[in-house]
């Protein structure tokens, strides 16, 4: 057993409050005066650079409790805080580190009395099975209330991994645990039913990674430091509580939070909301900001502007398949990111960001794009200027041509499909009519061409033949056709042109 006192002369001291120096305690060691204050065998004294010391007996058969168990840091470090944490409760006292009871000859890591009741705490740490039913009856025939508190190394973090963990039985009997890495308490009997008007949920919201009790080294300490910082206590997803341990008090076998404590806490959780609520006014401010961008970017180069925030901050735009984040732009001296409060990483990852999104930050926000677009939007306006002619030229064209188709329109059009061909009587003629097209425009010239031909030839009927479009040519040297030209389309665009359309039946009824 690793053990934090001893009996110096007639005096109990400990090797870890710096009342003795580490050189001395060595000294006495040799001496072999600092002993149990059992057996009174001595003690030595064992020290590292990073371990605790502690005192054990040189011989490690002497005056062992039979049930001793942990030597582990863990153990050691967290019968220390427990110790140091008892002594300070009100209505405690008679507290003993490692003390004996010689009745059961068990040395329980703190005895304290409490209302003229004695207590014990006990840590443990390493599992044990039927041992604990056998101490506690005890503890019981000897008037005193045991406390069992576990340790973390072994018990919950093995507890938090998938769900086919079983419940060790010491469990079953208590729920309260210490984590010596952050001074903290895990317990579902911390009574927080006086933190009234907290959402501890919402609060948890804030700044606690899901998954930080998969215990990441990093992102526990992260976390800790901040709970102890800001004197808070927070309950997980699963519905425990931690709560640091300078926060809680003992009160009558049951651990409680302090009175000063669910002031911080209230208070802390008043402040986040305020926070939250000044954050989304900044972001508020900022969309409104990004919105005057765009306005201005469509209003002056008439042109598209599109406002895509992308995935990663949501708080860029983007413009001529360039994306604008507002990160990039914070490099430039106009955007003022006055107040980033991010910390990477860590239980807290809300980021607060102000622009400065007054005029004169407007002003020159534009006039650092406009540098930067320049060339952008001068070849967009190239392209602008240069469909507007084309359309312009068409729409001449097609004006000139309706004018002149419209010299033809005194006599019907026969359109014939591809389907009337094998039916048509051998006296009928007709022109094969190449120029179905998607674009009225093109129908119009290919007509006009065609209709001029027909009156040089003095045709006294216009007959078209309309074909399939062509598909392709098979291996076999023969077209294939695909019945692309719907009749009702075709016809629909000799009518718009300001013809009367014929069709088979009206012709074969004309030439019988
Ligand atoms: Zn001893």
């Amino acid at each position: 057993m690793l053990i934090l006192t001893c009996k110096l002369r007639n005096e109990i001291i400990n090797c870890y409050d710096g009342t003795h120096s580490k050189e001395q305690l060595k000294k006495w060691a040799t001496k072999k005066i600092l002993l149990c204050p059992v057996c009174d065998k001595p003690y030595e004294y064992c020290h590292g650079q990073v371990k605790t010391p502690y005192f054990r007996h040189m011989n490690k058969n002497e005056c062992e409790d039979r049930f001793s168990e942990s030597e582990t840091e863990e153990h050691l470090n967290g019968k220390r805080d427990l110790f140091e944490w008892i002594k300070k409760q009100k209505g405690v006292n008679n507290v003993v580190l490692e003390g004996w009871i010689p009745e059961t000859k068990q040395r329980p890591d703190i005895m304290f009395e409490y209302g003229g009741k004695k207590y014990v705490i006990e840590y443990q740490c390493s599992p044990i099975a039927t041992e604990y039913v056998e101490r506690h009856e005890l503890y019981k025939a000897s008037g005193i209330t045991d406390i069992w508190i576990l340790g973390t190394d072994k018990y919950l973090e093995k507890s938090e991994i998938g769900k086919n963990f079983r419940m060790k039985e010491i469990e079953k009997h208590t729920d309260i645990y210490y984590d010596v890495y952050g001074k903290s308490i895990i317990s579902k009997s911390i009574d927080i039913s006086r933190l009234q008007n907290v959402n501890i949920d919402e609060m948890l919201y804030f700044f606690m990674d899901s998954d930080f009790r998969y215990y990441n080294e990093n992102k526990r300490k992260l976390m800790y430091d901040f709970i102890l910082e800001n004197n808070l206590v927070i309950r997980s997803l699963s519905e425990e509580y931690i709560s640091p341990l300078n926060l809680l008090e003992f009160n009558d076998n049951k651990i409680l939070i302090k009175e000063d404590a669910i002031n911080n806490i209230q208070n802390f959780y008043f402040k986040q909301k305020e926070e939250k609520l000044l954050y989304q006014n900044k972001l508020t401010k900022l969309s409104d900001f990004r919105k005057l961008i765009f306005e201005y970017y469509s209003a002056e180069h008439d042109i598209n502007f599109s406002c895509m925030p992308s995935q990663s901050d949501g708080l860029g735009f983007k413009y001529a398949k360039q994306y604008f984040g507002f990160n990039n732009i914070a490099n430039y001296p106009t955007v003022n990111f006055c107040k980033i409060n991010y910390i990477y990483d860590s239980a807290i990852y809300e980021k607060l960001i102000t622009v400065d999104v007054s005029d004169n930050g407007f002003k020159q926000v534009i006039s650092l794009l406009d540098g930067q677009l320049a060339d952008e939007i001068k070849f967009k306006k190239e392209i602008n200027d240069f469909v507007k002619k084309y359309e312009r030229q068409r729409k001449e064209e097609f004006d000139d041509l309706k004018g002149k188709l419209s010299q033809f329109t005194n006599k019907p059009i026969y359109l014939l499909f591809k389907e009337n061909n094998n039916k048509l009587p051998s006296n009928i003629r007709f022109k094969f009519f190449e120029g179905t097209s998607d674009d009225l425009l093109v129908v119009m010239r290919c007509l006009y061409k065609d209709l001029k031909f027909l009156k040089e030839k003095n045709a006294n009927k216009y007959v078209f033949m309309i074909p399939r479009k062509k598909w392709r040519t098979s291996s076999t040297g023969r077209s294939q056709y695909k019945v692309w030209n719907h009749p009702r389309e075709v016809i629909s665009d000799f009518e718009e042109l300001g013809f009367t359309v014929l069709t088979y039946d009206d012709l074969i009824t004309e030439v019988k």
